[in-house]
C-alpha cells in the first residue's frame, strides 16, 4: 500500500500522515508532497519519504505519483488558482497510473464550493479511480474567537439560528486514512460532518466554558457584518468571504448532519469544545 498525501505541509496534511502511520502504514510506504518541505523534517526523520511539487509548475508534479495505489489531493488553498492547480495534478496522477485519487471537496452551495465543483466534475471525467471527501466546516475556523471571548465576553456573526455541522480536522484526517488504506471507497462521494450541528448560540456558550466567563453572540445583518469586520481590520475581500459564509450557514448551507463521518472513523465525532481547543 502505497499513499501519497498532498498538501502535506499543511495543518490538514500533517493530520492524515499522522494517521497514516498510527493506521499502522509503514513510513516508507508514504510520501508526503508539499511546496515548503522543509517544514516536514520531521516526517523525514521518521522515514516518510518528502518531495517538493507546486500546483502551479506541472514540471515538479510529473513523477511524484508514481506507483501509488492512491494519491490524496488536498485542496489548495489558493482561491481563485484551484480549477487550474487541481486540473494539473489530476493530469499528473492521470498519467502515472496511480491507482486511486482521493480528493478534499466542499458541500455544493457554499461560497467556496464552486471551484471544488468543477475539480470534482474533472476527476469524474478523468477515468481516474476516484473518491470523493465532501469536509464539513472546520470547528477549528472557530479558535480565533477563543482570545475574543475571553477579553470581551462577545462575539458577533450573522449566521441567525443557522447551524454548522462542523467538523474537526483530526476526524476528517483520520477519514482521509481510512478511505486511502481500505477497500470499498471506489467511485463514493462522502458528505463529512459532524455528530451535531450548532448555532453561534451554541459556539458563545462553549465559549464561555472555555474562557470561564458569560459569552454571549450578536447577530446582525450580513452589510453590517461586513462593515464590522472592515472595521476591526479586515480586507474587504476576507470581510466579504466571512460574511458570505455566515450567509450560507443562515441559509441552514452547512445544517445537515450526516453519519459519513462517524461511520468512516469508528466512532462519535469530536465535539465543538475539543476543536476550539485542538
Ligand atoms: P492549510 O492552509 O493549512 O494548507 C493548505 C495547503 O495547500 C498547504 O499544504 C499548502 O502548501 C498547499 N498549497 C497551497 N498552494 C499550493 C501550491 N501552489 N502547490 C502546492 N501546495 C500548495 O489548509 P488546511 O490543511 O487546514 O485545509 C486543507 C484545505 O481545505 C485548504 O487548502 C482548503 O482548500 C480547504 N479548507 C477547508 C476549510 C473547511 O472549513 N472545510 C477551511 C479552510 C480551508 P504549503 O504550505 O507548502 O505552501
Amino acid at each position: 500500500m502505497s499513499v501519497v498525501v498532498t498538501g502535506a505541509t499543511g495543518h490538514l496534511g500533517r493530520l492524515v500522515l499522522d494517521s497514516l502511520l498510527a493506521r499502522g502504514v509503514a513510513p516508507t510506504d508514504i510520501t508526503a508532497a508539499g511546496r515548503r518541505t522543509e517544514t516536514l523534517s520531521d516526517y523525514a526523520a521518521k522515514g516518510i519519504n518528502v518531495v517538493a511539487v507546486d500546483y502551479n509548475d506541472p514540471a515538479t508534479l510529473e513523477g511524484a505519483f508514481t506507483g501509488a495505489d492512491a494519491v490524496l489531493l488536498i485542496s489548495s488553498s489558493a482561491i481563485g488558482q484551484r480549477v487550474a492547480q487541481h486540473s494539473a495534478v489530476l493530469d499528473a496522477v492521470k498519467a502515472s497510473g496511480a491507482g486511486r485519487i482521493v480528493y478534499t471537496s466542499a458541500f455544493p452551495g457554499l461560497v467556496v464550493s464552486p471551484e471544488h465543483e468543477v475539480t470534482e466534475a474533472a476527476i469524474k471525467d478523468s477515468g481516474v479511480p476516484f473518491t470523493i471527501l465532501r469536509n464539513g466546516w472546520y470547528i477549528e475556523n472557530y479558535q480565533g474567537l477563543v482570545d475574543q471571548a475571553r477579553a470581551t465576553g462577545g462575539i458577533i456573526g450573522a449566521a441567525g439560528e443557522g447551524k454548522v455541522a462542523g467538523a474537526t480536522r483530526a476526524d476528517l484526517a483520520d477519514a482521509a486514512a481510512v478511505v486511502l488504506t481500505s477497500a470499498g471507497h471506489e467511485g463514493k462521494t462522502y458528505g463529512l460532518t459532524g455528530d451535531t450541528a450548532f448555532t453561534y448560540t451554541d459556539l458563545a456558550a462553549a465559549l464561555g466554558g472555555i474562557v470561564g466567563r458569560e459569552v454571549t453572540y450578536t447577530d446582525m445583518s450580513v452589510e453590517r457584518y461586513t462593515e464590522a469586520l472592515i472595521g476591526a481590520g479586515l480586507d474587504e475581500g476576507t470581510a466579504g468571504f466571512l460574511a458570505a459564509a455566515d450567509q450560507n450557514i443562515r441559509d441552514g448551507l452547512m445544517a445537515e448532519v450526516t453519519s459519513d463521518l462517524s461511520d468512516l472513523i469508528g466512532r462519535p465525532t469530536q465535539s465543538l469544545k475539543q476543536g476550539l481547543t485542538a
